[in-house]
């Protein structure tokens, strides 16, 4: 096991790029720390599996380098870097047997016998594939091929990191939830390094304990699910996690106060900065409540998702969501919400640029 260290990092797939707009990966540092469940979250072509490609040395970066517990293994090919990758399909053999196919990696090593059959052994129970060592491959439906995909990464005990991109794809729905928190599991029985790259929120938020969120080849924010539900660090983030997302409004700043057409918003602290850029106040709809007073506005839609409704409103002309657990108002109908105000934050070209905790205004 290692920690792995990103330093200056800049990836671009063209040979002479002119400007940022030439680069999948613009400027990364970072340090996955040894042991630990990460997940890669963003949307696709954002860069993660370049950025895995890299740490896994299938690709070289156009700069910077990549050092394991501060070696720098940048040039080094993937076979000298004792890390195991699973991807989105499927790689396994065919003609094999179940049982072949996950002992492959450790016969590859030239681990004895034994210990290939009690390691295959413990990772097929794992994935539940148990029954099936003796089969070949071929035969195998899609899922268990997956399966089988996964257990050669998970194999080995001495690998510095097992990294997943987006390794559910062609599971079965069904399945997906079951193989999503067996992935947990593992994590925490084999407490190897793990990065899971996906772009579904519900993926990262369940495996990871941090979840690093990329956007455009760039890294916006790394925390904890809690982190990014309760303080997204840019509007982004607040969008992108959260069903429905953070609601984001434009407003207008003055003297360090938030107006949204007008109506004074209270904020949850301080601003900061001056009120240049473009401003916004970000508030998740589990913030939003419909009360007797507040800013007006107008029902347009709600809808029933089970445990509870989700209310679109129009405040002006700016649409804004609730969610209410109690009973929801007609469509049509005027009311009033108000913003939970240790939860209003303010947003300035995207990042986040209020105080949390201090008097707001
Ligand atoms: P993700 O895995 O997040 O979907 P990728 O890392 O695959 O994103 O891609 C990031 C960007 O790099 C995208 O714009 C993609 O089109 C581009 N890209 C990826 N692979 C190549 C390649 N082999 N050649 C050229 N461009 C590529
Ligand atoms: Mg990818």
């Amino acid at each position: 096991m290692a920690k792995i260290t990103l330093s200056n990092l800049r990836h671009s797939y063209n040979e002479a790029p002119t400007g940022p707009e030439d680069y999948a990966l613009k400027s990364i540092d970072l340090d996955w720390d040894d042991g630990g469940a990460y997940a890669l979250l963003g949307p696709s072509g954002c860069g993660k599996s370049t950025l895995l490609n890299i740490i896994s040395g299938l690709l070289i970066p156009s700069e910077g380098r990549v050092l394991f517990d501060d070696r720098d293994v940048t040039d080094l090919p993937p076979d000298q870097r004792n890390i195991a990758q699973v991807f989105q399909f499927p790689v396994i053999y065919d003609t094999m047997t179940a049982f072949d196919n996950l002992a492959f990696p450790l016969r590859n090593r030239g681990v004895d016998e034994a210990t290939v059959k009690r390691r295959v052994n413990e990772v097929a129970e794992m994935l539940e594939l148990s029954d099936m060592l003796g089969n070949r491959a071929s035969g195998l439906s899609p899922d268990n091929k997956q399966k089988i995909s996964m257990g050669r990464g998970l194999v080995r005990e001495d690998v510095n990191v097992v990294m997943f991109d987006e390794p559910l794809t062609v599971i079965d729905p069904h399945l997906k939830w079951k193989l999503r928190s067996k992935l947990k599991e593992l994590h925490q029985k084999v407490r190897a390094t793990m990065i899971y790259v996906t772009h579904d929120q519900t993926e990262a938020l369940t495996f990871a304990d941090q979840v690093v969120v990329m956007q455009d080849g760039e890294i916006v924010q790394i925390g904890t699910p809690v982190d990014l539900f309760d303080r997204p660090a840019h509007t982004f983030v607040g969008h992108f996690i959260g069903s429905p997302g953070m609601n984001v409004l434009a407003c207008d700043v003055r003297d360090g106060r938030a107006f949204l057409d007008g109506e004074h918003v209270a904020l949850e602290g301080p601003v900061t900065g001056g009120s240049e850029g473009l401003t916004q106040i970000g508030i998740r709809p589990e913030f939003v409540t419909i009360g007797p007073q507040g800013l007006a506005a107008t029902v347009r839609k709600v809808s029933d998702i089970g445990r509870h409704n989700v209310i679109d409103l129009m405040l002006g002309g700016t649409r804004v969501r609730a969610i209410s657990e109690g009973d929801a108002p007609d469509p049509g109908s005027q009311v009033f919400v108000s913003f939970r105000q240790d939860q209003t934050r303010l947003y300035r070209d995207g990042w986040i640029s209020t105080t949390a905790g201090g008097q707001g205004a």
